[in-house]
């Protein structure tokens, strides 16, 4: 229901990522009076990350795999706002949208996820998923049978990402995964670790381990070793970074261009800018860049979105 109260915060959640939806469901399901909330998202739907290899593998259906924004706005009594962002000025509260006026805020939250780290022209960065999955399908439609597809990148989102892969293609095409380290998914327990080599192998899935990929030339696969292998295209799931315009605005940020935030999730350097998920640095104790911790962070930072939003002290 409309409150009639005036308003007197502007909360501005810029990105649709997995916290962000909590923080709209949360909102929708407590209105806070005196609140506007307004969304900036880059696509009018967000997928879910954890169902995208369920995706590809055609288990899922497209539409269940998204979120649907404008539903989950209106819900919120949240304003929409579709665009990208590309500066945000934290001293002036004002956020930089091409094409249309800044968009003012009292209170910023920042859920933009992250892009891997990659080299310049190399092939497909797997985020953001929505640009991944239209290539991935233009890729299909125009590459010939038994190219060769790299994945480059063996933690769990790479492993599982070729494996999906594999099943979509039945073997119409080849898949290489490219690790870094001795093993895939190193930080998992040893059984795991044999466990995705022996569905690696059953799946006929060239594995090339203890190197790096470092540019892809004319469809050549350069490797750290000096070797080289032919593919027709790498898709990175390589380490998470953010964003740049992030560390461009002036927010304190780690090396990784990530926001620095505290435990109540507010920036170290501009506390009435929160954020969340792989495009913010817990400073002490970093959390995984995955998505469960992403939707973790929802709960406690919508409490703290309205918390500040009312003058009370953050938890
Ligand atoms: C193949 C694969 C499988 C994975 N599986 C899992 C899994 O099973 N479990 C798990 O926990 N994690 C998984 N992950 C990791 C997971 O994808 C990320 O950790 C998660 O998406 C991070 O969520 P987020 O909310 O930080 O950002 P995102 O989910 O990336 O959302 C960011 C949103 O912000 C929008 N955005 C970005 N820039 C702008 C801008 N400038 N202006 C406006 N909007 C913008 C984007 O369009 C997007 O909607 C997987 C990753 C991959 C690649």
């Amino acid at each position: 229901m409309q409150s009639s109260r005036p308003i007197e915060t502007d909360i501005v959640l810029l990105g649709a990522g997995h916290a962000h939806v909590e923080v709209l469901r949360r909102f929708a399901m407590q209105p806070e009076p005196g609140v506007r909330l307004t969304l900036i998202g880059r696509e009018p739907e967000t997928p879910y990350s954890g169902m995208l290899p369920g995706l590809i593998r055609a288990e899922y259906t497209h539409e269940q795999a998204h979120i649907d924004l404008a539903p989950l706005a209106t819900m919120a009594n949240a304003r929409l706002i579709l665009g990208e962002a590309t500066a945000i000025h934290p001293n002036l509260r004002t956020i930089t949208v091409p094409g249309r006026p800044d968009v003012p805020f009292d209170l910023l939250s920042i859920d933009v996820g992250g892009v891997p780290v990659m080299p310049q022209d190399a092939g497909v960065p797997v985020k953001p998923i929505g640009r991944f999955l239209d290539r991935l399908y233009r890729l299909e439609a125009t590459l010939p049978p038994d190219s060769r597809f790299a994945v480059v990148g063996a933690g769990p989102a790479g492993a599982e990402l070729v494996l999906a892969l594999a099943a979509r293609f039945g073997g119409y095409f080849r898949l290489v995964l490219i690790s870094a380290t001795a093993d895939p998914i190193p930080a998992a327990p040893a059984a795991a670790r044999r466990a995705v080599r022996q569905a690696l192998t059953d799946a006929g899935i060239e594995l090339i381990c203890g190197v790096t990929a470092t540019a892809l030339n004319d469809g050549e696969l350069v490797l750290s070793d000096g070797s080289s292998i032919a593919v027709a295209t790498a898709l990175w799931t390589t380490g998470v970074e953010a964003p740049p315009f992030l560390a461009a605005s002036g927010l304190d940020c780690d090396p990784a261009g990530c926001v620095r935030i505290s435990p109540t999730l507010n920036s170290i350097s501009h506390p009435h800018v929160f954020a969340a998920g792989d495009c913010a640095a817990l400073e002490g104790n970093p959390r995984p860049k995955a998505g469960v911790w992403a939707v973790r962070a929802g709960a406690p930072l919508a409490e703290n979105l309205r918390r500040a939003a009312t003058g009370q002290r953050l938890t």
